[in-house]
């Protein structure tokens, strides 16, 4: 496997690809958000009524990051989640805009996904802000 530093973080993932690279794979929308840390303009995804049984995965790299079960409705306008599949996702710290928030990616490309706020429901009582840009989804049994 192999394993290149991203400049803008400084740490390593297993799939990795130059910003040419991206730019090829991604739509516009999905590089801005994905690469280049932009939020999709909320209410656009149409993940955001997906109700199936199945898996949200990173659209960057198709990692597995979300089964639908811990989907729930936040009323924000993006997909939110209660809990990440383990292991898929890592967060650091954002400061930009004046906030501090809690930045999540993908663990294994590094790609942005959203925000994750300590205002979710039971049982985790996390919100995991995504990006519906961000993932691709996967019904059960597909
Ligand atoms: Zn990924």
């Amino acid at each position: 496997m192999l394993f290149k530093r991203d400049p803008a973080a400084g740490e390593t993932f297993p799939v990795a690809k130059t910003e040419a690279e991206w730019r090829a794979a991604l739509s516009p929308e999905a590089f801005r958000v994905l690469r280049e840390h932009g939020t999709e303009r909320p209410g656009t995804s149409p993940l955001n009524a997906e109700k199936r049984p199945g898996t949200f995965a990173c659209a960057g790299c198709g990692a597995p990051l979300f089964d639908a079960a811990a989907k729930y409705e936040s009323g924000t306008g993006w997909p939110s989640f209660f809990a990440p599949i383990e292991g898929a996702v890592a967060t650091r710290t954002d400061r930009s805009f004046f906030m501090t928030r809690t930045e999540v990616h993908c663990a294994a490309c590094g790609g942005h996904l959203g925000h994750v706020f300590p205002d979710g429901p039971a049982p985790t009582g996390q919100r995991f802000c995504m990006n519906g840009v961000s993932l691709a989804f996967r019904p059960a049994g597909d």
